[in-house]
């Protein structure tokens, strides 16, 4: 074969189940060669575009897709600042792709390519909640007897339910939670499900940040008692340090790191093992070459993998994701949203659920593929984003 080269990198963006996903489609010199790969920023999907199609098309035009470690740096630092979850998500898009396009020419898929797997399925944990307690339970219930072990609990969606809100007169519009009450309400949920479920079933709780850092510590300490698999996020990027202290006072594992952009943000996370999983975003990192790194970097500290999965990740990211759950000795753990009908159409691979755990297909690459035109009947939407506009019963803006 002559020299193959990098010939076209562009976005595709599709919203077959309403969330904007962006797709990155890497077209070689090679007649039918291409590489897909994930660049989903849900609500910066026009500024990614951009930098996909404007900067790195014609950076990386004429360059030999092999070198996926030399282009991964090229691109991280092209615009000189980095580190920035625009940018990472582009670069996302074109790592994956440049794995899937060498996972094609070696006739093997990505797992294999990686190192070989380290077990035959992904274990998964889907997500319960309800508007009351009998709901949750139900769902909780429903779950488990598909066969799934692992179930993330919440009541109210993140953040609880509002309730009644004690505010002043005039409050700015915004998405409104109670933290205290979202506190009180939690513990009652554990005990609630630990009574109807036993302790069996395994059971995490995602905090979203919504709590102020000593507010966080609290609820790690009073939810020991009900064995949680893991506590999720509970504390932000800028207040990481509040965990030395959660470490000093529970055993509560502990989940961190799906907005996380920046290597400064784990680093001392890891090295004094303040959390037990990392799950980070792969796109938001900058795609399956620092993830691979990563988690070889958390092997070393006992700390396992748990990479962020909700439905803002593309099919071809919840591949990457598989992939690599496959392959690392210290997988903890995988997220698992599902597909809906018509993403299982745009994206032909799929990995698949059975009985709790995902399996990836065995075709070369990440297995998966897109269906342009059927991804061009579903057009994103641009707006400003409603949900992320989180307030406090006061009025103060909130972290989401
Ligand atoms: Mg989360």
């Amino acid at each position: 074969m002559p020299q193959l080269t990098i010939q076209k990198v562009r976005a595709i963006l599709t919203a077959p189940a309403g969330i904007n996903l962006i797709v990155v489609k890497v077209e070689t010199s090679e007649p039918g060669l291409y590489g897909l790969g994930c660049a989903t920023f849900a609500y910066r999907e026009k500024a990614v575009k951009s930098i996909i199609e404007d900067y790195f098309d014609p950076l990386l035009h004429g360059r030999d897709p092999a070198d996926i470690e030399d282009i991964w740096q090229i691109m991280n630092n092209n615009s000189y600042w980095r580190n920035g979850p625009v940018t990472n998500n582009a670069v996302s898009g074109v790592d994956m792709a440049l794995w899937d396009i060498k996972g094609k020419l070696a006739g093997m898929p990505l797992y294999e390519l990686m190192g070989g797997r380290s077990r035959g399925a992904v274990a998964v944990y889907r997500h319960a909640d309800g508007k009351t307690l009998e709901e949750v339970g139900d769902n909780v219930q429903k779950f488990h007897e598909d066969g799934v072990q692992h179930i993330r609990i919440q009541w109210g969606g993140y953040g609880g339910k509002a309730g009644a809100l004690h505010q002043s007169e005039s409050v700015p519009h915004g998405v409104y939670y109670d933290p205290k009450q979202y506190m009180r309400d939690t513990l009652k949920l554990f005990d609630y499900i630990r009574d109807r479920m036993g302790f069996e079933i395994e059971l995490l709780h995602d905090t979203h940040e919504r709590l102020q850092a000593i507010d966080a510590v609290n609820l790690a300490k009073e939810l020991e008692p009900f064995q949680l698999f893991f506590l999720e996020d509970i504390l932000s990027p800028e207040q990481g340090e509040w965990f030395r202290m959660v470490r000093c006072q529970c055993a509560t594992p502990i989940a961190n790191g799906e907005l996380y952009n920046n290597p400064k943000e784990w680093d001392y996370l890891i090295k004094e093992r303040l959390i037990d999983f990392i799950r980070v975003h792969i796109s938001q990192i900058g795609g399956i070459t620092p993830a691979r790194k990563l988690a070889i970097f958390c092997e070393a500290f006992g700390i396992r993998t748990a990479w962020h999965g909700p439905g803002d990740v593309s099919p071809v990211g919840h591949a990457a994701n598989i992939h690599l759950d496959l392959v690392c000795p210290n997988f903890g753990i995988q997220e698992w949203s599902g597909f809906k009908d018509a993403s299982l159409e745009v994206f032909p691979g799929c990995p698949e659920l059975r009985k709790g755990f995902v399996y990836a297909n065995s075709r070369p690459g990440l297995g998966i593929d897109i269906n342009e035109e059927l991804a061009a009947r579903y057009p994103c939407k641009t707006e400003a984003t409603r949900w992320t506009q989180t307030r406090i019963p006061d009025g103060t803006a909130n972290t989401p």
